[in-house]
């Protein structure tokens, strides 16, 4: 056994309906004594040495320990396209995402891409994802290949789309079937790694390819996920393709895809009855905010969401978010929040560290196994650590308490502040060099 001894904060309850001020749970001198991959007791540090003298210690102060982070929407294809500002939804896919994920045609280039992809997650803290796949089989392959190597927690599935995209993008409803059917067969199940039934979103389409996805979700176990209700011109031209549907979430909802095991992204502009679909079914809503912010989307409904009882986590949405830290996923909704005024949603620090952590674990059905640092879970944690006297180190010297620690941590805190990350006890080594990335020349080198 091991016992790690560090400042440990986790919110094991929901702050959106216990007392906010009670949910995060902080041990600022604490221990926790792992066994193979899970915890097994938790405590001050000094009584767990007491009562298990024998064990190796591992010390972990100078820093934070939380939950591993769950990321609830990142596209594995879309890491090189981070960045592209300025640009509405239609376009910026048009532009930015598409060719790029064209791109991944080429089951070499998906590998490379996998790899920065997954080295990307685990460098800024992400233990467990909800990943939106590629297009393309093999590439879907190359990314389940290298996640069943990568210690992660990777739910991911094959994107679906028969109309609209770009033609190389496009599948037909019996090739998807099949290779759906193929990759579920290899992957589902395999060591972390589960199946997500994944159209990309109505608008791209068609019901014979929506009724596919619902015969992939029989299989148990599996997770849905698509887009909904980013943007108003992409909410608009849906309406248009689907005239006999009640609204957006209907076009799902029609085939049965809208269950407890369905996470939507984005929701900026859902309705009140497609909110009550949403909370009656038990689904979730992925929550992107700099995705949101970026491309000017619009600000969440966090509030509404919670009083209709829909359950919402984060989402770095990589590549329209703007990096894989879900701590600055966490300051960004809490800026919107505060932005919308009186309709916002006050988020506390207790919020953002449930948001990132076990709202994920929750939305994807994990929480009776990560989430939190409770005795019983598997050891999935990340270690901040920032530089010695970096404007973080000193804002933490400088802290009141626990709960202010946390809010210095999501104000501040980057991927270079990762001293560590575990995923069912074991730490992941740092992602190594990839000689085959710096390969390509920058423009600036090409000029
Ligand atoms: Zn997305």
């Amino acid at each position: 056994m091991t016992l790690y001894r560090a400042s440990v904060l986790d919110v094991p309850g929901d702050p959106f309906a216990d007392d906010p001020g009670q949910a995060l749970r902080a041990e600022l001198d604490g221990g926790l004594l792992v066994r193979a991959e899970r915890i097994v007791a938790r405590g001050a540090y000094q009584e767990l040495r007491r009562e298990h003298g024998g064990e190796e210690v591992v010390d972990l102060r100078g820093g934070v320990l939380l939950p591993g982070f769950v990321d609830t929407h990142v596209h594995f294809p879309q890491i090189r396209a981070i960045g592209g500002l300025g640009m509405p939804l239609l376009d910026w896919l048009q532009r930015c995402a598409l060719p790029e994920e064209e791109r991944l045609a080429e089951r070499s280039y998906a590998e490379a891409v996998a790899g920065e992809f997954l080295a990307g997650l685990s460098s800024a803290g992400t233990t467990t994802a909800l990943v939106f796949g590629s297009h393309f089989a093999d590439a879907m392959d190359a990314l389940f290949t290298a996640a069943a190597t990568s210690g992660l927690r990777i739910t991911a599935g094959q994107v679906l789309s028969d109309r609209v995209l770009p033609p190389s993008l496009l599948t037909t409803a019996g090739r998807g079937l099949a290779e759906g059917r193929a990759l579920m067969q290899r992957w589902h199940g395999h060591g972390r790694l589960r199946y997500a039934v994944t159209p990309r979103f109505s608008l791209s389409a068609s019901e014979p390819l929506l009724e596919v996805c619902e015969e992939l979700l029989a299989e148990p176990g599996t997770w849905f996920t698509t887009h909904i209700n980013e943007n108003t011109a992409e909410v608009d031209q849906v309406a248009t393709y689907f005239p006999a549907r009640a609204h957006y979430l209907d076009t799902y909802s029609h085939h049965n895809l809208i269950t407890d095991r369905s996470v939507l992204a984005h929701n900026v502009h859902a309705t009140d009855q497609e909110l009550e679909v949403m909370a009656a079914a038990g689904a979730w809503a992925a929550h992107c905010p700099t995705s949101n912010a970026a491309l000017g989307s619009g600000l969440f409904p966090l509030r509404r969401h919670l009083r209709y009882g829909v359950g919402v986590a984060l989402g770095s949405d990589v590549g329209g978010g703007t990096g894989f830290s879900l701590l600055k996923e966490g300051l960004q909704a809490y800026f919107g929040q505060q932005l919308l005024g009186p309709a916002g949603q006050p988020l506390g620090p207790a919020h953002l560290l449930y948001l990132s952590t076990r709202a994920g674990a929750l939305a994807l059905g994990m929480a009776e196994e990560v989430g939190d640092l409770s005795v019983g879970k598997a050891f999935d944690a990340v270690w901040l650590r920032p530089p010695a006297r970096s404007t973080l180190d000193i804002v933490l010297d400088h802290a009141a308490d626990a709960p202010d620690m946390v809010a210095k941590i999501f104000a501040l805190g980057t991927p270079a502040d990762v001293a560590g990350v575990w995923v069912g006890g074991q730490r992941l080594t740092p992602p190594q060099d990839n000689p085959s990335a710096s390969t390509h020349s920058r423009p600036q080198e090409a000029a």
